[in-house]
């Protein structure tokens, strides 16, 4: 079956990208594209997007548009956004009041407005361009009201007869929580919301879509899961408990042209299992660029994140330190967010050269390189809904190291060296002990050649195409079609 898919998002990579929700809703996209399902990708034109390889034209009668929120009056425009061949063109919400703003997102007052606005101008875009949808699909917290609008304003238009919601959660940890007193601005949508919250003076936008969404995925197994319990569902566990087995986990694939150590454009060297040559050079190179210690003798951990709670930065306080003055390992880390994270990582490279290097900001190059030179890859998270680079690690023959949390336990095998089977090192809980433990266990096995090229290997064997993640998605809408209004 083919679908007509309105997609709406807040991110799309490489243009607009805070974390994985743009890979996805760019990856997805386009296989859903390339395999001819009609698509309508929406998404507002951040100033902050970069606008390389998008072709912008104005689309006849979808210029001056204008929208009441609440006691607010907005003017904007719908564009198209045309890009290379083979990617499905882009729907861009052009208002330059709420999105023209140095980053994706903000904390001013107009937050919720900046994102009622991209639902209800996509809502827009499909009557004004005659998109009957069969998936209207939403993403995170900002798109989250999208299910209760089709619910109101569109109830009875024929064009979204057939429209079912899938609302897709990235990130649990972000929901979009709002005084009640913005209430007004919702409009129709506001008569649905949830009467214990608005008792409580909040409005939950993610919460909201939980409840009104026809289906519900997040994107792996175990953190579908997970988020149905106390300690990871954030407050939400009990809405999500009470959708029952209908939380779909799917665990996202990777951009495996971008990322494939064979021709990856930002690597002065390649290589594949067969010959592994260039990634001794990618970690000479690696060494060199950042006046690290290139010595054999001990594994280069990398690791490539956001600097905040949820990656368990805190864990490493105590651990690295010792590592790195028992000569144990050497480390790469790039990273920026939590200004304490920030100074700890400075200090730390301060500390210790040759045999420790921290690069603060957001640099997609050296991320590459840090995944092609690096032997080991560092991810303590507390909680991690999928995770992505311990997917390009494994690709690029770099062992992860995670917590048996959300994706990663769902795309790492922790090691046996007895059988021979696994693809890294997995440690359970979230205190500094078991992160000890595992860097321990890392570099002990880094010492034995053959059992660490056969974990390599057993790596670099995995597959994370987005064909099969597509596959997953489209089963999803299936099951969102056929289900009763
Ligand atoms: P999250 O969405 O929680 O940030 P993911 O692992 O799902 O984590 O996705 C993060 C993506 O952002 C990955 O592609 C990762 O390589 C990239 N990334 C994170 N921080 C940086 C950085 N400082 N520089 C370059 N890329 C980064």
């Amino acid at each position: 079956m083919k679908f007509s898919v309105c997609f709406v998002t807040a991110e799309l990579a490489p243009h607009a990208k805070a974390g994985g929700l743009a890979d996805v809703s760019a990856a997805l996209t386009r296989v859903l594209h390339a395999r001819g399902h009609d698509l309508l990708v929406v998404l507002p034109l951040h100033t902050a997007l970069d606008r390389t390889g998008i072709s912008l034209e104005p689309i006849d009668g979808l210029d001056g548009l204008s929208l009441q929120l609440g006691s607010q009056h907005f003017r904007y425009s719908i564009l198209r956004g045309r890009r290379a061949p083979g990617l499905p063109d882009l729907v861009l919400v052009d208002c330059p009041a709420l999105y023209d703003r140095s980053d994706l997102y903000g904390s001013a007052a107009d937050e919720h407005l900046r994102f009622l606005l991209l639902s209800r101008a996509a809502l827009d875009a499909c009557r004004r361009l005659g998109f009957a949808p069969d998936i209207l699909h939403c993403n995170d917290w900002h798109t989250a009201l999208l299910p209760l609008y089709l619910r109101t304003t569109c109830a009875g238009e024929p064009l979204f007869a057939r429209a079912r919601s899938v609302l897709s959660i990235h990130n649990l940890g972000y929901q979009g929580v709002f005084p009640y007193a913005v209430a007004g601005d919702l409009g129709p949508a506001a008569a649905l919301l949830d009467r214990g919250e608005a008792a409580e003076g909040r409005i939950n936008f993610l919460r909201e879509g939980i409840v009104h969404a026809d289906t519900v995925s997040t994107v792996s197994p175990t953190y579908a899961r997970e988020i149905c319990t106390p300690e990871l569902g954030m407050g939400l566990d009990g809405v999500l408990r009470a959708r029952g087995d209908e939380i779909v986990g799917i665990l996202n694939g990777v951009d495996t042209d971008a990322w494939d150590p064979r021709h990856d454009r930002r690597l002065p060297f390649h290589y594949s299992p067969g010959d592994m040559t260039g990634k001794a050079r990618m970690r000479e190179a690696l060494c060199a660029r950042l006046g690290l210690d290139a010595g054999l003798s001990r594994p280069l951990v990398g690791m490539v994140t956001r600097l905040a709670w949820q990656k368990g930065i805190d864990l490493l306080f105590d651990v690295l330190p010792e590592a790195l003055s028992r000569r144990a390992i050497s480390l790469v880390v790039l990273g920026s967010g939590d200004p304490v994270h920030e100074d700890y990582f400075s200090r730390l490279a301060a500390d210790h050269p040759p045999l420790a290097a921290y690069r603060q900001g957001y640099d997609e190059e050296l991320a590459h390189w840090i995944e092609a030179g690096c032997d080991a890859f560092l991810m303590p998270s507390r909680y991690e809904p999928c995770g992505l680079n311990q997917m390009y690690s494994l690709r690029y023959g770099t062992v992860p190291i995670v917590r048996r949390t959300g994706g990663l336990a769902d795309s790492v095998q922790h090691f046996d060296p007895r059988t021979g089977q696994g693809t890294g090192i997995v440690f359970n809980d979230a205190d500094p002990d078991a992160v000890r433990w595992a860097l321990g266990h890392m570099a002990a096995l880094y010492g034995e050649r053959q059992a660490w090229t056969r974990m390599v290997a057993n790596g670099m064997a995995r597959d994370f195409s987005w064909d099969t993640a597509a596959d997953r998605y489209l089963e999803l809408y299936a099951q969102a079609a056929s289900r009763p209004r």
